[in-house]
């Protein structure tokens, strides 16, 4: 039976923290489902909405109830809904569509530019129940488990950014090594790219980055030269693709300049501010660069657990484990900046 009211992590009040409340459960509407969320991860955007800086301020109205990463099980169906079951554990895109667009009617619904965030702009999925129109559920398969089902949303930024370019045979560089970085880097690897190599200035990151992806070779440019680990690799001029996910303009440079002529760059980090770019470097260069938004619905999500089942194992990626009550210490370890993902359990 459905209670009335429910558990939810919400922003409140326009200051530091969120808050548990009690709050009602959603009514679904008939093309909606209800999920019972059973875990959700915390996302660099819960961090920004948890210290309510000028971005959160001046985008996420309160009361809201937080989080977009999550998995459950379906306990209820609008009357509309077809192809989806009570029972069924899923997990779902989290960026909400309306169908009227151009981009929409051509079927390229990650580009509608009227997309509307759970957890941002509607209420989202720290809570016990969720309601998600039916269209954006993502069933899960037996074979993969709830915390892997509660981060596919940052896995698929790192597939959608990773698969931008053929990466078959190739040498690849990934700047930031966060825990999207980690996961483009084993993507990489998985995608059958030669040399990966991913870099940080942080040495907790890279660290985790060398456990969760043994094969990619991890880089602290504080400490290492990357032109020594270029000719040390025996890459003849550079990397021949670039994975940007720092959102640090020296990282950028730094790619630019140790990219082959014909390089490509997907660039999924986002800069503090405008930030100088050398754009002849790029002309002469002849270089390709991308800008990458969520993910692509649903080719991503299909990609990223075909990939799941096809040998893929990001799971070391999680670091952290806790039960909502103990919401606190989970945002604290995301904050330390040594946490990989940090998994929040509601059941
Ligand atoms: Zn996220």
């Amino acid at each position: 039976m459905k209670p009335n009211t429910m558990k939810a992590l919400e922003k409140s009040k326009p200051q530091e923290g969120l808050w548990m409340v009690q709050a009602p459960v959603p009514e679904v509407a008939p093309d909606e489902v209800l999920i019972r969320i059973n875990k959700t991860g915390i996302c660099g955007t819960d961090i920004h909405i948890w210290n309510w800086d000028d971005w959160a301020a001046h985008t996420v109205p309160y009361p809201m109830i937080t989080g977009h990463e999550f998995a459950g099980t379906i306990v209820e169906i609008g009357r509309d809904v077809t192809g989806l079951e009570i029972g069924q554990r899923c997990s779902g895109e989290g960026h909400l569509i309306s169908s009227d667009s151009r981009q929409s009617r051509a079927g390229k619904f990650h580009l509608d530019p009227g997309t509307r965030g759970i957890g941002v702009n509607e209420q989202g999925a720290f809570a016990e129940y969720l309601k998600l129109p039916a269209f954006n559920v993502i069933p899960l398969p037996d074979d993969i488990p709830d915390e892997i089902g509660a981060i596919l949303d940052p896995l698929g930024n790192a597939v959608h950014t990773a698969l931008s370019f053929d990466l078959l045979g190739e040498d690849v560089l990934i700047t930031g090594a966060g825990p999207i970085g980690i996961m483009a880097a084993a993507v990489a690897r998985h995608a059958g790219a030669r040399n990966v190599v991913i870099t940080d200035i942080n040495p907790d990151r890279l660290k985790l980055a060398q456990h969760v992806a043994p094969t990619v070779r991890a880089v602290d440019v504080t400490t290492e030269d990357l032109y020594d680990v270029i000719s040390e690799l025996g890459m003849a001029q550079g990397f021949d693709v670039g994975l940007e996910m720092s959102g640090s303009q020296i990282a950028l440079d730094q790619m630019i300049e140790s990219l082959v002529m014909g390089g490509k760059i997907a660039l999924l980090g986002i800069p503090p501010g405008r930030s100088p770019v050398d754009w002849s470097r790029i002309v002469f260069k002849a270089i390709t660069i991308k800008g990458v938004y969520g993910r692509e619905m649903f080719e991503t999500w299909y990609k990223m657990i075909a990939m799941l089942q096809n040998g893929l194992d990001v799971s070391r990626v999680i670091t952290h484990q806790f039960d909502v009550d103990d919401f606190t210490k989970g945002f604290a370890a995301m904050k330390s900046g040594q946490s990989g993902k940090v998994v929040l359990n509601w059941t």
